[in-house]
């Protein structure tokens, strides 16, 4: 057995008061909490600050690592969009030693399980060899109607070839889905395609990002509009609904899908309450560095905080963050929303995450039987112990 204890201990949920000696096999297993004489003090690996179960990144696009440092801050998100169509291409050694990079300093700084997003099979050679559980959100869109079935099917083949890829021998799970991009990037047609691929698959997209995206849904006006106008694309079958983007698309996907919404810097309470009453089991994942890279802006934290549903935290891409490490989106919803207990902020970037990505049997909390993972907090660095 391989004991562990520091001044602070976080389970995951909360605060451990009591017993905050950590139990685990040499495999990593988690068997429980032991007290200060129950245990040898030269058995115990004694750490200053805090020790919580590995990280959970719920929202991250691993294969635009290259992109770091390519866009400027505080674009707006349309303009944003644009930069990164212009900015990925790069040498497959290029992306391939980025995406290495990206995944090594991920699981350095704590990350035991993350959801990414892919639009290519880029970052799949490298999956297998990463320390952590990935679930690849295989990412489609396409706003034309016409092209749907062309769209859904490239996205297919990506799909099928994560899904080809065999488990590694490390113990960490690979899993695959297929989802939506964004309200405004997915016609109805291609909605229909996602949902009926996989009856009860995870599906993430990128929801209520921008002002704009609901401006487009609510009068079909604003800069969406604008940016289909000029780039040429026919959005004639689109009929704006006089709400927001959610309601609108929502009832294109089946209850059986849970669902991780990511950003959620413009929804409201009525979105809230349009998810609680539609019946899918609901994740929201913060991106907080992301939304300020972008759009200068921060979502209704405490709206959400208070929402009943699952919150979880993501980076998004080194094209709209510095770094892809969760706690230092903890660290900034703690300087700019204190009323939160930091507590809960470490819940959401752990067990959060864990259940967000169906992966909270494995990793999450220091619950007897699991696998967390061990990391170390001290002076505002986060580092992984196990
Ligand atoms: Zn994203």
């Amino acid at each position: 057995m391989r004991y562990f204890t520091a001044p602070q201990v976080h389970d995951g949920t909360r605060f451990v008061m009591g017993k905050k000696i950590l139990s685990f096999d040499e495999e990593g297993t988690f068997h429980g909490f032991a007290g200060i004489d129950e245990v040898a003090t030269d058995q115990v690996a004694t750490f200053e600050g805090l020790l919580m179960p590995g990280l959970v990144n719920a929202h991250c696009h691993t294969e635009l690592s290259h992109t770091r440092n390519t866009i400027p801050e505080n674009t707006g998100l349309v303009p944003f969009l644009g930069l990164v169509v212009e900015t990925r291409s790069a040498s497959e050694a290029e992306k391939y030693a980025a995406i290495n990079e990206a995944l090594s300093s991920l699981a350095h700084s704590g990350c035991i399980a993350l959801g990414d997003i892919a639009n290519s099979t880029d970052s799949l050679p490298l999956r297998s060899t990463a320390n952590m559980h990935i679930h690849t959100f295989v990412e489609t869109m396409g706003f034309i109607p016409e092209f749907a079935a062309q769209r859904f099917d490239y996205s297919l083949n990506v799909y099928q070839s994560f899904k080809a890829q065999s488990q590694p021998a490390n113990g960490y799970e690979l899993r695959q889905s297929v989802a939506p991009h964004a309200p405004y990037s997915v016609s109805g047609i291609l909605f229909e395609l996602i949902n009926s691929l996989e009856e009860n698959s995870l599906l993430t997209i990128h929801n209520e990002e921008s002002a704009a995206e609901n401006e487009y849904f609510i009068s079909k006006t604003g800069l969406m509009q604008n940016l289909y106008q000029r780039l040429k694309i026919n959005d004639e079958w689109f009929q704006p609904t006089g709400r927001n983007s959610l309601p609108g698309y929502l009832p294109y996907l089946s209850v059986t899908h849970p669902l991780l919404l990511v950003h959620n810097t413009f929804i409201d309470q009525g979105d809230i309450e349009v998810l609680k009453a539609s019946g899918h089991e609901v994740s929201l994942c913060l991106c907080p560095n992301a939304n300020w890279y972008i759009e200068r802006r921060y979502p209704d934290v405490a709206l959400l905080a208070d929402s009943g549903l699952n919150i979880c935290l993501g980076t998004d891409s080194l094209a709209a963050n510095h770094q892809l490490n969760v706690y230092e989106e903890v660290l900034t919803l703690k300087r700019n929303f204190p009323a939160i207990p930091e507590e809960r902020l470490l819940a959401w970037a752990s067990s959060g995450g864990a259940k967000a990505l169906q992966l909270d049997h494995i990793v999450g909390s220091f619950k007897p039987g699991l696998k967390p993972g061990l990391v170390h907090i001290r002076e505002a660095q986060s580092v992984r112990i196990l």
